[in-house]
């Protein structure tokens, strides 16, 4: 027998734990099933100074401990485990953990086909739970390139987040990676600190819309390297140089450099709910909040009154989602944590509605 719950929140970030956070004091007593490693991109930080309230800055792993134990300490279960499929055709939703004792899952090799078989697998297994209400908060991840060096100086030198990062290199030497409006977006962040901010666009021309594009193009400190890719990332004990290579020459170029932010896309973590829920063409799950054009053509059919009913719901009645698996444009710990807090209390006012 599967074991049954009024509310499951999937993930555990940012937008996790504060669905939980809130879910527990509206009495929903939630379960959340946190993946094998806990806390989401955070944990793979070290000082987050643009937390509110933390004048002096928190270590992103300790600041999801807290949250976690934020969570625990109002009653919220939190279980470290991986969900392997969902099954949202009717309430009560179905959740499994867990493989079949045949699957190899060693041998996956992200190919979206051999996904599909295993999940289809384990939809043979009885459910692991049931949930009247489910809250996907999966996040999403950083891609990057796996250049020699880039696994070894990350946090160090290496980074994703010019918003977060960017004050740690006043007066410092920095490059770019990527050529779309996240990267021309970073790249103007970085301008604010940093002396001199190098793009690496490993095409001809930006991706990013025009606007952005000028902005770049025009600011002093920048300067932009076409047909460049980074090929290797050294230093001593943070970043040093990087070696660059033109893609239509071969030829090959070595800089001074204090760090290298990624802004080359993300990685949404949404296989699972494929063909459950409505996803965009990246792979982002659609919710009421409009963040895209089929969010927003999502919230018309969803408007009473000229208000939109449940933003935070996706394309399925009872199932909401929070934080990066939604947000490809702000990405911030404290926008994924109100988005997880908006959820919560539209399951809460969904369930009571419904009941
Ligand atoms: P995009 O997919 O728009 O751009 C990714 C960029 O990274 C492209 O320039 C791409 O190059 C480059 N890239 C991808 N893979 C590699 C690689 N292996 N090596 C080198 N370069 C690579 O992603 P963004 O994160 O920039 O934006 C995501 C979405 O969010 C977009 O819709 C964007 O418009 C939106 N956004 C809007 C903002 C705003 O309006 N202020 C701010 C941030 C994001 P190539 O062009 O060659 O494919």
């Amino acid at each position: 027998m599967s074991q049954s719950h009024k509310v499951i929140i999937i993930g555990s970030g940012p937008s996790g734990y504060t669905a939980a956070l809130y879910a527990t004091r509206a009495e929903l007593a939630p379960l959340v099933l946190a993946g094998e490693k806990s806390g989401g991109q955070l944990m793979n930080t070290t000082l987050v100074e643009n937390w509110p309230g933390e004048v002096e800055g928190v270590q992103g792993p300790e600041l999801m401990i807290n949250m976690r134990a934020q969570a625990e300490k109002f009653g919220a279960q939190i279980l470290d485990t991986f969900v392997t499929a969902v099954d949202f055709s009717s309430r009560p939703f179905k959740v499994w953990t867990g493989f079949p004792e045949n699957a190899v899952v060693s041998e996956l090799t992200g190919n979206p086909d051999e996904i599909r078989a295993l999940i289809s697998q384990v939809k043979l297994m009885e459910p692991t739970y049931e949930a009247e209400t489910v809250i996907i908060s999966t996040g999403a991840y950083a891609k990057m390139l796996d250049v020699p060096g880039e696994k070894q100086f990350f946090g160090r030198g290496v980074a994703t987040c010019a918003v977060c990062d960017a004050p740690f290199y006043r007066s410092k030497k920095v490059f770019v990676v990527g050529g779309g409006d996240a990267a021309v977006e970073d790249t103007l962040a970085l301008t604010r600190f940093a002396d001199e901010v190098t793009m690496l666009v490993r095409k001809d021309h930006l991706r990013a819309s025009k606007i952005m594009a000028r902005r770049a193009q025009e600011h002093p400190k920048v300067k932009i390297l076409w047909n460049t890719e980074i090929a290797e990332v050294t230093g001593d004990k943070v970043v040093q140089q990087i070696r660059v290579t033109n893609n239509q020459t071969g030829e090959s170029q070595q800089f001074q450099a204090d760090g290298v932010f990624y802004a080359i896309g993300h990685n949404p973590m949404s296989q699972i709910f494929a063909g459950e829920v409505e996803l965009d063409e990246q792979g982002y799950v659609v919710t009421r909040l409009g963040y895209s054009q089929k969010g927003l053509e999502l919230a018309q059919q969803h408007t009473v009154a000229g208000l939109v009913q449940y933003p935070t719901m996706t394309s399925k009645e009872g199932v909401f989602a929070a934080g990066d698996i939604v947000d490809f444009r702000y990405r911030q710990a404290v926008t994924a944590a109100a988005m997880g807090c908006q959820a919560a209390l539209d399951v809460e006012r969904f369930l009571h509605t419904s009941e």
